[in-house]
């Protein structure tokens, strides 16, 4: 046992880690969150969607609000047998700690409770309020949960100003990255009509490879943007393209195809999606299109939150944090439309949904320690 491993923090990571929360049971994880809330005077509110337990805390009626936000549930350990020591009982070794959902992210839920509870005892005063959203359907299908809270929460007036998600969003060291957004992703399925007809008669048939062979290139050709200062450049990638129909002497009557957009905030799916309109409609094709936008890109600014998470990493670990839009989704996406800042700042991910994840011990220390500023340099 390391110094650090005696902090409450770990204490309270540790309570977490040893509830089975696999998505979307939270195993009374909120419930161990609510009562430490509620003694610090928070309103605790559980709200239930299907099978999906969500929590709603809050301390204070005035505005501005800054929510932490995160989820207890957890991906399934996989084959136990594999793991050096059992998924739901933590584990210290050399300095770190062994647990399903230790890294993604019962620490982040931890070091959120502990700050809070660290800057109270400090700060009985501050301007706006605390809150945090907590939900135990994030790594399954996400519908029930952070999404449906914010339709709540919406739908009776109430709104917060600043996120500060506890995702594990650290690559090598912690908090050296903050993620501060991600790209939208947008499907397009296609299908083009032609004539079957005798490969040695083409005169009497329509070959829809070759109409869309050109348009194909021309979509692969495009600069569709530089990227900006948050956004790499605006992907267009081809995923499918099937037409033959097995014979070598038959050329096919249809073609079709499936090509995805991963895209910056230089575009919206609207634009898109009339852009790649106006290149078919340029050629003599007979196509039908149909869209999936599977999220829209979001981008917080800098501004006082992600000024302060800035600040707060850069005293705590001597090293500026990088901003990026990189990664993959997260619940963000739902609270972003919302109107409000989101920014993601947790441990390394490098084991996260992995045999044997782990977090550093020290790192939970240090992260609790950067909420907690972050809250000072907000709301005092
Ligand atoms: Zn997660």
């Amino acid at each position: 046992m390391t110094d650090a491993a005696s902090e409450p923090v770990i204490d309270l990571l540790c309570e977490l880690l040893r509830r089975r929360s696999v998505t979307p049971d939270d195993a009374g994880c909120q419930a161990i969150l609510s009562q430490r809330l509620t003694e610090l005077g928070f309103h605790c509110e559980t709200m239930q969607f299907g099978d999906v337990t969500n929590l709603w805390a809050r301390l204070g009626d005035t505005s501005p609000v800054l929510c932490f936000a995160g989820h207890t549930d957890v991906v399934p350990p996989g084959n136990e047998e594999q793991w050096s020591s059992d998924p739901f009982e933590p584990t210290f070794r050399d300095g770190l700690l062994y647990g399903r959902g230790s890294a993604d992210m019962k620490s982040g839920l931890a070091a959120m409770i502990i700050a809070i509870e660290d800057f109270l005892r400090e700060h009985a005063e501050f301007s706006g309020s605390i809150a945090l959203l907590i939900t135990s359907d994030e790594e399954g299908r996400a519908r029930d949960g952070t999404l449906k809270v914010i339709e709540a929460l919406t739908d009776r007036g109430e709104h917060f100003d600043w996120c500060v998600l506890g995702e594990p969003s650290s690559q090598n060291s912690l908090g050296d990255i903050l993620r501060v957004g991600r790209r939208g992703s947008l499907s397009g399925m296609l299908t083009v009509s032609g004539i079957q007809g005798h490969v040695a008669y083409p005169q009497l048939a329509d070959n829809p490879i070759r109409r869309f062979a050109p348009v194909l290139a021309e979509l692969h050709d495009i600069v569709w943007d530089d990227g900006n200062e948050y956004f790499p450049p605006t992907s267009f990638q081809v995923v499918d393209v099937r037409a033959g129909i097995g014979a070598p002497n038959v050329t096919p009557g249809e073609l079709s195809a499936r090509f995805n957009f991963r895209y910056s905030t230089e575009w919206t799916h609207e634009t898109l999606q009339e852009k790649v309109h106006t290149v078919f409609d340029a050629h003599d094709i007979d196509y039908e299109l149909n869209w999936h936008l599977s999220g829209k890109p979001f981008l917080t600014e800098p501004g006082k939150l992600i000024n302060a998470v800035h600040q707060a990493v850069t005293e705590l670990t001597g090293s500026a944090p990088e901003l990026s839009t990189g990664g993959g989704t997260s619940d963000g996406r739902f609270i972003s439309p919302a109107g409000v800042d989101v920014v993601e700042l947790g441990p390394v991910n490098a084991s996260i949904h992995k045999i044997d994840e782990h977090v550093r011990v020290e790192d939970v220390v240090t992260l609790t320690g950067m909420y907690r500023r972050i809250m000072e340099l907000m709301l005092l």
